[in-house]
């Protein structure tokens, strides 16, 4: 299970619902019936689908016989009527637990004929309450669809069940010497289905690239019940359209994934962070430039922390900084597979940017405890931003060149009226993380906000969603990133795929 890293002690006073919809002032120790259902706060209309009834639960004991495979009753069901953030609740008093392709095909098929709506649900980390139902839709857990069926060191493959956690494959790669090719810090928790379906990002995107590149293979399970098999063991394959991209990032709307072949790096042997400290945004580019150039086939992540979401998590890990006090941070890792040549290519690296005068300040580790000490100074910034009574927090696309512009814009908008607008992420792959946190999220707040944060992206040509997805919480803002001939195919392709709507309905598309 994942830890309990966004605990903070206090209890929420007031949910107040604002103009936005998406915003609610909560903490993550808000009580599950404190947490308002999705259906009234996000105003949602129930769509045409049936209730369940006694018949339908025989029909569902007959699909899956064996015990521990169903769950009745919201008592039983709370926990997957709830989202890790606890942005959104719902009603689905019968959760599924299918243990091979066959039972959710059977499941789906008499769902789509009965015009039951399902909602699918993985290891229910996600970020926009895409797992969780709006109403008393049938949730399909793939909890129990765990199983690894092959690694291929040779061809550097892997088989596996999508209900498998991603920390659990990494441990089993290990074995073999080898790597998933993207991590995150929900690793304990979400499951390879949740992270294709969500097209996850990660800290190692920059080295391995997207999951559109390292997913080799599906095996999907449509609404009616189809099990669409586009598993693929090769990495050269160009026969035809590549079916399997329209499921990445689909978030459980077009199909249940139900196996994935991945393609999976050797594993690393060496590992380093360098951790610097650096004037202006001019040298964070700078230093991002020179170091593609010095260290690129050992750079793994390159991720910017601002002065303020520092102070912000070192106040909270009640630690201090590595290096002094500077406008900008970044913590570079490195892995490779000999400590000499690493450590050459970084002497040579920071000689030239501190030379330079690129770089003020930094430090360098390649002793694990230290490694993992300096990353919690990354990783943990969610957390200790979320520690203050509301927090809201943007996951977006920009072009490096105005990357960071976003930071002082909100602060002009809001600054003097919250406790903390910092910005920290992924600029390696040019995804920023914008939070906004303070006492008391007002209408007047949250009117500065939205849609300031979704104009400013369209602007650039941005994403509103690099990495999070849609899911129920922000489909009104798809044609900030989307046009509307784009979001016109997409629903057409859904029509193709689930003529009933009966898959994930409220989510992605409105
Ligand atoms: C501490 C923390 C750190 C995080 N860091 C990152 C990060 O660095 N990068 C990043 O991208 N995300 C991050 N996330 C978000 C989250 O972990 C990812 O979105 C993850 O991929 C979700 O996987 P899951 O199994 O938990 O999916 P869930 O939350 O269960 O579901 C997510 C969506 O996928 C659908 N889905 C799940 N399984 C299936 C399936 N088998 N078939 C079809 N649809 C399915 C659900 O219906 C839902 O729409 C983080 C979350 C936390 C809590």
């Amino acid at each position: 299970m994942l830890p309990n890293i966004f605990h903070n002690g206090r209890q929420l006073s007031r949910i107040f619902q604002c103009t936005l919809q998406m915003y609610r002032q909560r903490s993550l120790t808000t009580g599950v019936n404190e947490i308002p259902l999705s259906k009234d706060h996000y105003n949602i209309k129930r769509g045409p689908f049936s209730v369940a009834t006694d018949a339908d639960i025989k029909h569902f004991e007959s699909i899956l016989p064996a015990g521990n495979q169903i769950l009745l009753g919201l008592e039983e069901t709370v926990g997957y009527n709830r989202d890790y953030f606890k942005y959104v609740r719902g009603l689905g008093a019968i959760v599924l637990k299918p243990r091979t392709s066959e039972e959710v095909s059977n499941i789906m098929r008499y769902c789509n004929n009965k015009r039951l709506a399902v909602s699918v649900f993985g290891g229910n980390t996600g970020v926009c309450g895409g797992s969780i139902p709006v109403f008393d839709e049938i949730i399909l857990s793939m909890d129990l669809m765990n199983r690894v069926e092959s690694i291929d060191k040779y061809s550097g493959i892997l088989v596996c069940e999508s209900g498998c956690v991603l920390g659990k494959l990494e441990e089993e790669l290990a074995m073999e010497g080898m790597m998933m090719p993207l991590d995150l810090g929900a690793k304990n928790s979400c499951q390879i289905g949740g992270n294709v379906s969500t097209n996850a990002g990660g800290i190692r995107l920059l080295r391995y690239g997207s999951l559109h590149g390292s997913v080799l293979g599906l095996e999907v399970v449509l609404a009616d019940g189809t099990i669409m098999d586009l598993m693929s063991n090769v990495k050269k394959d160009n026969t035809g359209y590549h079916l399997k991209h329209m499921f990445i990032g689909s978030e459980g709307t077009l199909g249940v994934i139900t196996r994935v072949a991945i393609a999976c790096p050797t594993a690393t042997k060496t590992q380093n962070v360098l951790f610097l400290g650096l004037r202006d945004y001019s040298s964070v580019l700078r230093t991002f430039l020179e170091c593609k150039a010095c260290l690129g086939e050992i750079l793994t992540s390159f991720e910017l922390i601002d002065r303020d979401a520092l102070e912000c998590c070192i106040e909270h890990l009640r630690t201090s900084s590595p290096i002094g006090s500077y406008p900008f941070y970044v913590l570079i890792e490195t892995t490779g597979s000999s400590k000499q040549h690493d450590a050459e290519k970084i002497r040579d690296y920071l000689e030239h940017v501190i030379g330079h005068g690129i770089v003020s300040d930094g430090v360098v580790t390649n002793e694990p405890s230290k490694i993992t000490k300096l990353w919690q100074l990354r990783e943990r910034i969610p957390e200790a931003t979320y520690s203050n009574n509301f927090c809201l927090t943007f996951d977006l696309s920009l072009p490096l060149k105005n990357f960071y512009d976003i930071v002082p814009a909100m602060k002009d908008r809001v600054g003097h009226l919250v406790k903390l607008v910092c910005g920290f992420g992924h600029i390696g792959d040019s995804n920023i993380h914008l939070n906004i946190a303070g006492d008391e999220l007002t209408p007047e707040i949250a009117e500065l906000i939205d849609p300031f944060v979704y104009e400013f992206t369209r602007k650039l040509r941005g994403s509103i969603s690099a990495e999070h997805g849609i899911g129920l919480l922000k489909p009104k803002y798809l044609k900030y990133s989307k046009s509307a001939e784009s979001i016109d195919l997409m629903k057409q392709l859904k029509l193709v795929l689930d003529r009933n709507g009966i898959l994930n309905p409220y989510k992605v598309l409105c």
